[in-house]
């Protein structure tokens, strides 16, 4: 038993000394990113600024100039690594027995079913290929929309856009602004030291100065000349980088969107499901006071569980009435396993999106039993050329029968049905 037991603890202690020597050896790219800005601090103030400026005035104003940029680019590289990424709360978790459920689900369907009832009261309108709920084996918690488990990480991040060796650290919704910046003041950096290096860089090239005593030979020259190669060679590959991610914030979009769209609950996959405008997406970013838009300190806005959609992907829930007050009482926008309430009369009218399939639970008062379904009008009137994007009106009337409440509406079928009566009622009026 002790014989086990020290085993057990011989093991357990090789492998978190295993596990601490790959976390050390993980800051191996991040130390080699100080220590470049470190010899380039001392190449550009030592060697360029201090031994080969001679005119005072421009050794202060580069210096002042140098020292602004210097402390917004590792300010932002700072804020960036050691800024702890966005986790999942406890709310999402989910409970041992329902996973136990999960797991040994009998079908596709049934395990669908159990996630779907779960995240029934969470802001989730992204879902998986198949339609199901995203969630978490390894976590076993109900994915937000965004978030992914990041593997380097060991956890399910918000809003997550790439793990980043660089920087040790996922580039995530609580660091994406410094994101930005990091690469931002990194290239404004670079470009900074290359222009003003330029002069003396070419001068060091054609060894003009090679006699003006030993301060500009050997190393200084060196420096100087290797300052000026290194700053043009990061200049280049930050310059695609800072382009790509401006690109992506202003569509409001993750890498890992940008490679995989996401996939809404009502209206499927789409690469722009988020995008709400140029500006509007800089905001989400960078905040709305625009005198905190270039330093990085926290101004994102929302709380990375939630984000708002464009309006085709937004459903109508019950408890989002207040932003949906056009529609009337009656009239609900239907979508999967969904339940109606019906009026005075026992019928509801509902509308669900042309291209979607949606199963409908009807309640009402003392009514138990199957509902039909009448297909009424297009929203909006289709014309022959528009593609089945258009909300489709639907009469559910419930008819006392057996006891299964349960109707799938096959949105296409309707569709095909409104576009004959449209036909018939055109031939009629010719
Ligand atoms: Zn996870
Ligand atoms: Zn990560």
């Amino acid at each position: 038993m002790s014989a086990a037991m020290g085993n057990y603890d011989g093991e357990s202690k090789k492998s978190t000394a295993l596990g601490s020597c790959m976390a050390a050896l993980k800051w191996i790219p991040v130390i080699f990113i100080a220590a470049v800005i470190a010899w380039s601090y001392y190449a550009y103030v030592v060697s360029l600024c201090l031994l080969s400026i001679e005119n005072v005035f421009e050794q202060i104003v580069f210096l002042i100039f140098y020292h602004i940029i210097c402390v917004l680019f590792f300010w932002s590289y700072w804020k960036t690594i050691f800024t702890p990424v966005g986790t999942v709360p406890a709310n999402w978790r989910i409970p041992e027995a329902e996973i136990e459920h999960i797991f040994h689900a009998d079908t596709q369907d049934q395990q669908k079913r159990i996630l779907e009832n779960f995240a029934k009261t969470l802001p989730v309108t992204n879902r998986t290929l198949n339609g199901s709920v995203r969630f978490c084996e390894k976590c076993k918690i109900i994915k937000p929309d965004r978030a992914h488990h990041c593997s380097v990480c060991g956890a399910c991040v918000l809003k997550m856009d790439h793990h980043c060796p660089w920087v040790n650290n996922c580039v995530n919704f609580t660091n994406y602004k410094y994101f930005v910046l990091f690469l931002g003041y990194a290239l404004l950096y670079c470009l900074y030291v290359a222009l003003t290096s330029l002069e003396y860089f070419i001068r060091f090239w054609r060894l003009e100065l090679s006699q003006q005593g030993d301060l500009n030979s050997g190393m200084g020259r060196f420096n100087i000349v290797f300052l000026f190669f290194v700053s043009i060679m990061f200049a280049i590959s930050l310059v695609s980088l800072f382009g790509y991610h401006v690109y992506l914030t202003l569509m409001n979009r993750t890498t890992l969107e940008a490679f995989r769209a996401p996939i809404f609950r009502i209206g499927g996959p789409d690469k722009n499901g988020f995008n709400l405008g140029k500006y509007a997406n800089f905001q989400e970013v960078f905040g709305d006071n625009w005198k905190l838009w270039f330093l990085p300190v926290y101004t994102s806005v929302g709380d990375g569980l939630t984000y708002t959609t464009q309006k085709q992907h937004q459903m109508q829930s019950y408890d989002s009435m207040g932003d949906t007050t056009q529609r009337t009482s009656q009239h609900e926008l239907l979508r999967e396993d969904d339940t109606l309430p019906l009026n005075m009369t026992g019928a509801a009218v509902g509308s669900v999106s042309a291209a979607s399939t949606a199963t409908v639970k009807s309640v009402g008062a003392g009514v138990n039993g199957m509902v039909a379904v009448i297909p009424v009008q297009p929203a909006q009137p289709v014309e022959a050329t528009t593609p089945a994007a258009t909300d489709i009106e639907v009469l559910v009337v419930p008819t006392m029968d057996t006891a299964n409440g349960n109707v799938i509406i096959n949105m296409r079928d309707l569709e095909s049905r409104n576009d004959e009566q449209q036909q018939q009622r055109n031939n009629q009026n010719v």
